[in-house]
């Protein structure tokens, strides 16, 4: 029987009503309760982290869920993180570049309804990402949900209250689990050798969502309060040029300083391709701006994060930000 460790973290699989709406209040321990059958699946140790609606989650709290996986690395095959839905998304992008390279399963997952409630899928979900943490071709950052198994750097939650609360963006679901048993769809060797761990974030990065007529001195707003900026843009990406050169010249002001921009988009598939129009062209040209191609903006925002601490030049950045990590980043050949 394998062992995991599930590290608990809050959200609604961990909520109960009270005067003031759902509030996680349930411990670990009254979560496993609810899953007798995982008894009979593995041996489970389980840790309270932290008992947050991951609306409170942060990049600390990644830091935090990151060291204490690979402070319990070698004890475990495999771990489940219970994790609220609404930044799971993040955090499993997060965990992405904070631990490369497992060959141990490390799985997000959560409920949409409290696992106390009736028509819960908290019970159903649990016992999914046991499954897959207890896998023995499953590896890497996966989140589990819906009976879906989804590669971290390319999940989004994409509904707010139906079951199937999360997509994979432009990318295959690894595997699907039904009635206890799993289907692989992408097979992959595992990594051989240790993990990599990470222990550095830099939050100070910020996403712009541009509307038609905004006003770009809002860029230089942010430039002193933020070491890089991701500009969810239109279509396949560019920045307004209305009557004067004014985006151009804000963007050029944070690569003055040497902070990255990202021009990504606000559509939610198949990303940005700055070569296609005159207004997106003319800001690939700019030094300093990158493009986020097929990457998530949960992807783009936390390898921003992950890239800072450890690279100040741009073009160090820019090496980093282009090389793909867990399938983040996808390309036609
Ligand atoms: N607000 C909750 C959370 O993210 C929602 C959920 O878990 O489904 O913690």
């Amino acid at each position: 029987m394998k062992s995991i460790l599930l590290i608990a973290t809050g959200g609604t699989i961990a909520s109960r009503p009270t005067i003031a709406g759902l509030a996680p209040q349930l411990r670990a321990q009254d979560i496993l309760d609810c899953v007798p059958a995982l008894r009979d699946l593995c041996r489970i140790d389980a840790l309270q982290l932290m008992n947050i609606d991951s609306t409170n989650m942060s990049p600390e709290c990644w830091l935090a869920i990151a060291a204490c996986v690979r402070k319990h690395y070698e004890d475990y095959d495999g771990f489940v993180i219970t994790h609220g839905t609404d930044t799971m998304a993040y955090t499993a992008s997060a965990l992405s570049y904070l631990i490369q390279q497992s060959a141990k399963p490390i799985v997000l997952t959560g409920s949409q309804k409290s696992i106390y409630s009736q028509d819960t899928d908290a019970r159903r979900n649990l016992y999914d990402a046991f499954l897959a943490a207890q896998d023995d071709e499953l590896h890497g950052v996966l989140l589990v949900f819906d009976g879906r198994v989804i590669t971290g750097t390319r999940a989004r939650k994409t509904r707010t209250k139906s079951l199937n609360a999360f997509s994979s963006i432009d990318y295959p679901d690894v595997a699907l689990l039904r009635e206890g048993r799993i289907l692989h769809y992408i097979r992959e060797p595992k990594p051989e050798g240790c993990p990599v761990f990470y222990d550095q974030l830099n939050p100070r990065v910020f996403v712009l969502r541009l509307i038609p007529g905004m006003n770009p001195g809002v860029l230089y707003t942010l430039l002193d309060s933020f070491d890089a900026l991701v500009i969810e843009s239109f279509g396949v990406g560019g920045l307004p040029c209305y009557e004067s050169e004014d985006f151009l010249a804000a963007v050029a002001a944070w690569a003055r300083i040497g902070k990255p921009i990202v021009i990504t988009t606000q559509v939610p598939h198949e990303g940005s391709d700055l070569s296609v129009y005159q207004v997106g062209a003319r800001v690939a040209d700019t030094p300093g701006v990158l493009q986020a191609h097929t990457m998530t903006v949960e992807s783009v925002v936390t390898k921003l994060m992950w890239i800072l601490p450890q690279a100040h030049e741009l073009s160090e950045i820019a090496v980093l930000f282009y090389q793909p990590v867990s399938h983040d980043l996808l390309r036609f050949v």
